[in-house]
């Protein structure tokens, strides 16, 4: 009797075999399904909600908000006092000098609007060839027409005609999978960043305007960067005045035990991309902080031009960011960021504790987010057959043992991303039904006679 909607990453069989799970109602780090039964929520929702899903001030936030002003914009020279106060709240959080924060609705919808006024400053600074962006292999920067082109995984662009000519993709840092024999994790970095700038060469560095990256991979699989990695990466970019737009929309507000990932990996980005955690997704927003070397241009542009055509009428909605503003003074007053470090750590050294398993090839991680990567061989790094579904068995082995965690939709990795008011006891709970699961999908394939 239910109208499905269309389940967007769900593979077949995975569909198939487990349907639509239709959560009700959201308690702390739980959620509740429609039969009563309790799953700990350990994606946070999709890596979004800091505060867990009950959180009562956020639910007054809304309602003070929606009770004095439900709804205003900010176009033609007009805001409203709830998007004032939270921008400032942002520029002041921001761990590098921004000058200014333009609000939109989602991660996809902030990186298509930042590759608009990439393009735009290119144009005011007189540079119209100026206009390539690159982002990396297995990065994710959303699902529109443009920042599905940033993105860099096979499944958002097949089917679609994507990516647009103007992006470029460079090569995935992730130093386990393609790090060389004998090759150290220092002179894998070197690598990646060798390998940006001969693509950089390669289409001529006048025409490269930015460098799109998250500063930890999220729906690529948790891919922590390598040691040294984001150092050399700048240098090249600095070297060819190539803008670093840090998509910070899952590595924001705690998530990698810094406020900001940029911290956490001394990353001087021109733009940084905000969302999810910045409201705990209780309502959508996104926010794009710009710094001067990005926006002075664009200003000057538009004072020319007359206009800056671009916004959205829900862009910087006062119930949003009314929502964003209670939520950052949560996330601030209950010491979350530390908690995300702290509990972070003891996440970090259980799933380590899980990495001698056979099925099991590499556990990775950094602060509250982590991933199980599963292999038939781990030596030769050999993925299962792709019928096997590994990955997808677990996570719902994990499911029916009341975990929620998420199969990657490439690869057989599952990923962890709790609510940062998740304690240690919690994180032993999750780690303690993941490792039941990973165990009774063993046992299944060896009793399906699968060479392990
Ligand atoms: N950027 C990153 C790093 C993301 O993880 C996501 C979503 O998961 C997006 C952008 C796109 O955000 P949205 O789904 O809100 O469009």
């Amino acid at each position: 009797d239910i109208a499905y909607h269309m389940h967007p990453y769900t593979n077949a069989i995975t569909h198939a075999s487990q349907g639509p799970l239709v959560i009700t109602g959201g308690d702390g780090i739980y959620v509740i399904d429609e039969n009563g039964k309790k799953y700990i929520e350990a994606m946070a929702g999709l890596w979004s909600v800091a505060v867990g899903f009950s959180e009562q001030r956020l639910v007054d936030a809304a309602t003070r908000q929606m009770q004095a002003l439900p709804f205003y914009h900010l176009f033609t020279h007009k805001t409203h006092e709830a998007a004032v106060r939270f921008a400032k709240t942002l520029i002041d959080l921001a761990p590098v000098p921004m000058s200014k924060v333009f609000f939109t609705n989602s991660g996809s919808e902030a990186n298509d609007t930042v590759m608009k006024l990439v393009w735009y400053r290119s144009n005011a600074l007189g540079l119209p060839n100026k206009k390539k962006l690159i982002a990396r292999n297995k990065g994710y920067h959303g699902v529109t027409i443009a920042s599905a082109s940033l993105t860099g995984l096979p499944g958002n662009h097949k089917g679609f005609d994507l990516p647009l000519d103007r992006v470029l993709h460079t090569t995935c840092p992730h130093y386990w999978r393609e790090g060389k024999d004998g090759e150290t994790e220092e002179e894998f970095a070197t690598r990646m960043a060798a390998d940006l700038e001969a693509l950089i060469l390669k289409e001529g560095p006048d025409t490269v305007a930015a460098f799109f990256a998250e500063p930890v991979m999220g729906a690529g699989g948790v891919i922590v960067p390598p040691k040294t990695y984001w150092e050399k990466i700048q240098a090249v970019l600095n070297k060819y005045d190539v803008l670093l737009v840090a998509d910070e929309v899952i590595c924001g507000f705690g998530r990698t035990g810094k406020m900001f990932a940029s911290e956490t990996y001394n990353i001087k980005p021109d733009v940084m991309v905000l969302s999810k955690q910045i409201s705990s997704s209780y309502q959508p927003l996104s926010a794009i902080l710009l710094n001067s070397r990005m926006f002075d241009p664009i200003a000057d542009e538009s004072n020319k031009l007359g206009v800056l055509g671009h916004g959205f009428t829900a862009g910087g909605h006062p119930v949003a960011v009314a929502v964003g503003q209670e939520n950052v003074n949560i996330i601030r007053e209950r010491n979350l960021v530390q908690n995300a470090s702290e509990t972070g750590a003891h996440l970090q050294q259980r799933l380590a504790g899980l990495s001698d398993h056979p099925l099991v090839g590499e556990v990775r991680g950094v602060g509250l987010m982590g991933a199980i990567e599963f292999v038939a061989d781990r030596e030769k790094k050999t993925r299962f057959a792709p019928h096997l579904t590994v990955g997808a068995r677990v996570s719902k082995a994990a499911r029916n043992g009341g975990l929620i965690a998420r199969a990657m939709p490439h690869g057989d990795i599952l990923g962890f991303a709790p609510p940062l008011v998740t304690t240690k006891a919690e994180v032993d709970e999750i780690i303690a039904i993941a490792e039941a699961a990973v165990r009774s999908v063993m046992d299944d394939l060896v009793q399906a006679g699968e060479k392990i």
